[in-house]
């Protein structure tokens, strides 16, 4: 039996899976996982969606089952933060005084809401939505009915709007930006989205920023930078997610918008690697550092961050992939938005629903890039003719995917009983051809996606596949 303690400091999704692959990878040494909240480790997609709408049992969201980590002698420290590590002595301090050592250390801390900077943000009612207790919070709120200001047309607003609307609550969606998702996808999905919000009842105050909170201790209103006032019961602030960095400049290692990784996950220091939301990764295909802020990139980066831990020779070259549902509307992307300049083929599928009232997959557009000029710096360029080969043979077999789809093909279930009749039961193609005909839209929303890089075609089915 190994004498050796792995520790895995972030009880989420990318240390969970990061503690599980050690086990199945046969590390009989110590596994300790420590985490600040008080919840073992769960999965945050379900806090915009069907959790949150009080459509799916609190059980569903847990990355693992009760019992879990004790079965695997993984010693879960839940409600415990490291506020210290020390690479060169291979320790960390805990928030109640404990000094544990390690022998490699993982760093999966994950990313925290930007908070708003302006009058009143303090007040009751004034809502982020980052954590299950966040969750909790507003599904009391979502019970209550009312009014609700969401502020930023972001995913995670987006989607809490779309879920409100579905309770039944009036939902005023506030964003500087005239289209939401479009510092994401840019503006043809972007209007894309306006108008599904718009269908669905949401009222939009885009191209305005809010200026302030107002209320006597509790927030009563919402006023915008064009004098506009918004009443209402409460708000929630979406306006982007910061890597948690503080561990990680402490310990003096290199930090820049996350903690920097090499391609094995590796940190600046010996025995200390980062996985998830925080990690900005070298990627061996995009030959750039990116960091995704995606279930599927701390589903699967936790793993591989395991396994360098072991010492095997990994090399992290996933594709970011996301996916987003709004009221029946399911998107998916793979590869890297907005990144223009690259070789690239896109293929965008929607579902067609067929005789036998099942779906298949219709191909509504395919598009081809070249890049004008290798966008990436000289350094950049030498470290990519590096890469090592197998990146590239996985790159030959990828095509690049874009994907509208529509959620009910893969939940289905009754579209008036969320009260979303204007497009229940509809798709992408049905939507685009009331508002644009459907094959330009597609064409200019692929346009617009650039994802720049070449991604795995893979049916949406497999999509919640661990
Ligand atoms: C509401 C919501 C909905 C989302 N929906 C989608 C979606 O539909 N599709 C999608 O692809 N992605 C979605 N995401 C993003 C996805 O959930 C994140 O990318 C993912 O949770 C990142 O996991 P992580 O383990 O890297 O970090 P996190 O989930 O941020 O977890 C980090 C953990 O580390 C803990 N921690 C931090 N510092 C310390 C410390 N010093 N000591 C101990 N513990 C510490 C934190 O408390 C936290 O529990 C959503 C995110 C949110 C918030």
């Amino acid at each position: 039996m190994s004498a050796q303690t792995f520790m895995i400091v972030g009880a989420s999704l990318a240390g969970a899976k990061a503690a599980e692959e050690l086990r199945t990878q046969g590390f009989d040494g110590r596994v300790v996982l420590i985490g600040s909240e008080q919840e073992r480790p769960y999965e945050r997609p379900p806090l915009t969606k069907d959790y949150l709408r009080g459509e799916s049992e609190r059980e569903k969201a847990y990355v693992h089952a009760q019992g879990f980590y004790e079965a695997h002698e993984i010693e879960l420290e839940t409600d415990a933060t490291v506020t210290a590590l020390d690479p060169a002595a291979r320790r960390v301090t805990l928030a109640d005084g404990r000094e544990l050592c390690y022998d490699r250390v993982l760093l999966a801390t994950g990313a925290e809401p930007r908070r708003i900077p302006v009058a009143g943000a303090d007040l009751d009612g004034v809502h982020y939505l980052r954590t299950l207790a966040d969750c909790d919070a507003l599904r009391e709120r979502l019970d209550t009915g009312g009014r609700v200001v969401v502020v930023g047309g972001g995913w995670i607003g987006s989607e809490f709007a779309a879920s409100a609307r579905q309770r039944g609550l009036e939902v005023t969606m506030v964003d500087p930006v005239p289209l939401p998702l479009e510092r994401i996808f840019g503006p043809q999905i972007g209007a894309f989205y306006r108008d599904v919000h718009r269908d669905h009842g949401v009222e939009l105050a885009l191209g305005e920023g809010v200026e302030a909170f107002e209320g006597d201790g509790a927030l009563a209103r919402v006023r915008t930078a064009t004098g506009r006032v918004i009443d209402c019961d409460f708000a929630v602030v979406g306006i982007g997610v910061a890597p948690r960095v503080d561990l990680a400049i402490g310990a003096g290692l290199e930090v820049d918008n996350g903690i920097l990784v090499d391609e094995t996950l590796q940190a600046s220091a010996p025995s200390v690697f980062a996985a998830g939301d925080v990690a900005h990764a070298w990627h061996p295909f995009f030959g750039e550092r990116i960091r995704v802020e995606h279930w599927s990139n701390a589903l699967n980066q936790g793993p591989v961050a395991a396994r360098a831990m072991l010492g095997q020779p990994v090399s992290y070259d996933r594709l970011p992939y996301f996916f987003s549902d709004q009221y029946d509307v399911g998107m998916e992307y793979s590869g890297l938005p907005r990144r223009a300049g690259r070789r690239c083929v896109h293929r965008l599928l929607a579902p067609r629903r067929t005789r036998g009232g099942g779906h298949e997959r219709q191909r509504l557009g395919r598009q081809r890039t070249r890049p004008s000029a290798d966008p990436l710096p000289r350094a950049d360029r030498a470290r990519r003719a590096r890469r090592p080969r197998h990146a590239t043979r996985h790159a030959r077999r990828r095509v690049c995917t874009a994907k509208l789809t529509e959620t009910a093909t893969r939940w289905p279930r009754n579209p008036t009983r969320n009260g979303h009749r204007g497009v229940g039961g509809s798709n992408l193609a049905r939507h685009a051809s009331r508002q644009l005909p459907a094959r330009p839209l597609l064409r200019t929303a692929l346009d617009d996606i650039r994802t720049g890089a070449i991604a795995q075609a893979r049916p949406p089915s497999t999509r919640l596949k661990r």
